[in-house]
C-alpha cells in the first residue's frame, strides 16, 4: 500500500488523535497510521473475568527487562490507545510540575514552557474531552490544591455517592480538604453514560468515556481531512538526501506499507515513539532517545471496614491533594485519588491464591484508592532494542522516599476513618500506564530529543507529540496534558 499526506501521524491515541484533531481544525490533510483496530462493542466490554482474567483487549506483545525476563506491558494497541481502557481522571499538572522541583534525594527538571503557557490549551482540552470536576474542596469555588485556571470546567464535578460521601467526611475530620476528581465522562445532561459500575480499566460499550477515539479522533474524521488506516503498523522512518524525514514504512495486514508525507508526528506512546526512533536511527544527536524513562511511583490500597458495606457503583469521584505541594516537611507529596470500584475477580489477579469466596466479602466491604508521587528522570532507566530488534526496559525506581511517605499518609488517614485492614500494592514494571519521558522536550539540543513544540533538534519534520515529550512526570494523571499539549503543538506546525 503506497500512500501520502500532508502530516502522517503514527497512533491515534491520546497525542495523535488530539493531534489530528487541532490539525483537522486548520484544514490541514492527514493520515493517522495505527497499528491496532477499532475496539468491538460487545458484552464482554464489562465483564472483570474477560478484562482483567483472560485479558482480552491486551495485545500479544512481549517487552523485557533488562536480565531478559518477559514480561506483558500494560499498553492497548487499538484506535484510540491506551484511553479506550483507562480511568479519565483528567486533572491538569500543578504550576510547580513546569518548574525545577527539588526532592530531598532527586530534582525533576522544569519544562521548556510554563503552566501559563499551557494553560488555554488545557481549557481546549477540558472541552473537547466534556471534563466534569470542580476547583476547590468538595465541589467549593476556592482553589486551595488547583492551579488557577481561566474558564470554569465544562461541566459541573460528579456528585459522590453515599458510601464516598461518609468516607469524605471521615477523612475531613482529620484535617484534610477532599476535592472531587476532573473526570472526563459523558454525564451531561441527556449525557450516554448509564452509569455502570465498569469504567475504570475497562472499555465503553455506550462510548460514554472521553476517550481519544470518541473525543477527538471520530470528530477529526468527520472534518474530512482526517483519514485513519487501521491495522497499520510503522516499523520505521526513512529519511532523504536532505536528512528530512520522506516516507514512513511498515506493513498493514501482512502487506508492505508506505507513506509519504511533509511532517511526521509520532505518537506511538513512549515506548513505541522511542522503539520506532531507534529503529529508524534518527534524530539522536544527543544519544537520549529511550532514556528518562518515567511512570510515575503508584500503588493500589484495598481498604477495608468490615463495618459498613460499599454499594458504590461509581466510586472514582474524588480525591485528596492535600500533600502534593508540601507533605509537612518543605517537599512535595502526591495525591490520593480513589480508583473504580473493584471487584473480587479483580483482586483474584493479584492475590491468586485467595479463594474468590473470601475476596467477595472482602471486596464488598473495601475502597479502593491510588496513591500516586513523583518519580524523576533517570538517564539508567530507559527503552532500548535488544539484538533482536525487540523492546527490553531498564527500570530503577527515583524518588521513592517520598512514595513511601506518601503510602504512610494514606494508610494513617484511612485508618483513621475506620479502615481496619490495608492491603497495598506497589506497581511494577509491567504496570507502566503513565509512561512518560524517551523523547524530551528542552531548549539545549545536547540535553534534549524535542524542542518546546515538540520538534526533533535534530530532523525539522519530525515531531514527537505524545507522553515521550514530558521532561518531568509530575504527580497527576497524564492524559489532559497530552492532550492539551497536542492542541499546543497542533498549531505551530507548519501549514
Ligand atoms: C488501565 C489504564 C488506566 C488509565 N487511567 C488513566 C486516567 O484515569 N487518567 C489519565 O490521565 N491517564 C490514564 N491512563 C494513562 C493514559 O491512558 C495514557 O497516559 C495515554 O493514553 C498516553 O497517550 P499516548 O498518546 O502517549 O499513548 P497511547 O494513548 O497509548 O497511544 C499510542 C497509540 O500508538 C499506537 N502504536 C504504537 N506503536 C505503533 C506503531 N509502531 N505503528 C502504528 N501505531 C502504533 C498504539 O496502538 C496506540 O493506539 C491509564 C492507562 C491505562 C492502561
Amino acid at each position: 500500500m503506497q500512500e501520502s499526506a500532508d502530516v502522517v501521524i503514527v497512533g491515534s491515541g491520546m497525542g495523535g488523535a488530539t493531534l489530528a484533531y487541532g490539525l483537522a481544525q486548520r484544514g490541514v490533510d492527514v493520515l493517522v497510521l495505527e497499528r491496532g483496530h477499532r475496539l468491538p462493542k460487545e458484552p464482554e466490554n464489562t465483564s472483570p473475568e474477560a478484562v482483567f482474567v483472560e485479558k482480552r483487549y491486551k495485545p500479544n506483545d512481549t517487552w523485557y527487562t533488562v536480565d531478559g525476563t518477559p514480561y506483558a506491558p500494560g499498553v492497548h494497541y487499538v484506535v484510540g490507545g491506551n484511553t479506550k481502557v483507562y480511568g479519565s481522571s483528567l486533572p491538569r499538572l500543578r504550576e510547580r510540575d513546569f518548574e525545577e522541583t527539588v526532592y530531598p534525594t532527586a530534582v525533576s527538571p522544569a519544562w521548556p514552557f510554563s503552566y501559563a503557557e499551557l494553560e488555554p490549551y488545557y481549557v481546549q482540552a477540558e472541552h473537547l474531552y466534556n471534563v466534569h470536576g470542580a476547583p476547590g474542596p468538595d465541589g467549593g469555588d476556592t482553589p486551595p490544591f488547583e492551579p488557577w485556571r481561566s474558564a470554569p470546567y465544562p461541566y459541573p464535578a460528579l456528585a459522590h455517592e453515599p458510601y464516598v460521601a461518609e468516607t469524605l467526611r471521615r477523612l475531613s475530620e482529620q484535617g484534610v480538604h477532599p476535592a472531587t476528581t476532573a473526570m472526563g465522562v459523558d454525564l451531561r445532561p441527556g449525557g450516554r453514560c448509564i452509569r455502570c459500575g465498569t469504567c475504570d480499566g475497562f472499555p465503553c460499550r455506550w462510548d460514554a468515556k472521553s476517550d481519544a477515539e470518541i473525543c477527538a479522533l471520530e470528530p477529526a474524521i468527520a472534518t474530512g481531512r482526517v483519514r485513519l488506516i487501521e491495522g497499520a503498523y510503522v516499523d520505521r522512518v526513512e529519511t532523504d538526501a536532505s536528512g528530512r524525514i520522506a516516507r514512513a514504512v511498515g506493513h498493514v495486514d501482512g502487506e508492505p506499507l508506505e507513506v509519504s508525507g511533509r511532517v511526521f508526528a509520532l505518537s506511538a506512546g513512549a515506548a513505541n515513539s522511542a522503539a520506532l526512533l531507534l529503529r529508524s536511527g534518527v534524530a539522536n544527536s544527543s544519544g537520549l532517545i529511550g532514556t528518562r524513562y518515567m511512570v510515575h511511583n503508584n500503588s493500589h490500597i484495598a481498604a477495608i471496614d468490615p463495618r459498613r458495606t460499599n454499594n458504590v457503583v461509581f466510586q472514582k469521584t474524588a480525591c485528596v491533594n492535600d500533600f502534593y505541594d508540601d507533605m509537612g516537611d518543605g517537599f512535595p507529596g502526591g495525591t490520593l485519588q480513589c480508583i473504580g470500584k473493584v471487584q473480587a475477580s479483580m483482586m483474584k489477579t493479584h492475590a491468586t491464591r485467595a479463594p474468590l469466596s473470601v475476596l467477595k466479602p472482602m471486596a464488598a466491604r473495601s475502597m479502593e484508592w491510588l496513591v500516586m508521587t513523583e518519580d524523576t528522570p533517570d538517564p539508567a532507566n530507559r527503552i532500548s532494542l535488544d539484538s533482536q530488534g525487540r523492546i527490553t526496559v531498564t527500570w530503577t525506581r527515583t524518588n521513592y522516599d517520598r512514595h513511601e511517605l506518601m503510602l504512610a499518609k494514606a494508610r494513617e488517614l484511612l485508618k483513621g476513618a475506620g479502615y481496619v485492614a490495608i492491603f497495598e500494592q506497589r506497581f511494577d514494571i509491567s504496570m507502566n500506564s503513565h509512561m512518560c519521558g524517551t523523547a524530551a522536550g528542552g531548549e539545549d539540543p545536547r540535553e534534549s530529543v524535542l524542542d518546546r513544540n515538540c520538534r526533533s533538534h535534530d530532523v525539522d519534520n519530525l515531531y514527537v507529540v505524545d507522553s515521550a515529550f514530558f521532561p518531568s512526570s509530575g504527580a497527576q494523571n497524564p492524559a489532559l496534558t497530552i492532550a492539551a499539549n497536542a492542541l499546543r503543538v497542533a498549531e505551530t506546525i507548519p501549514a
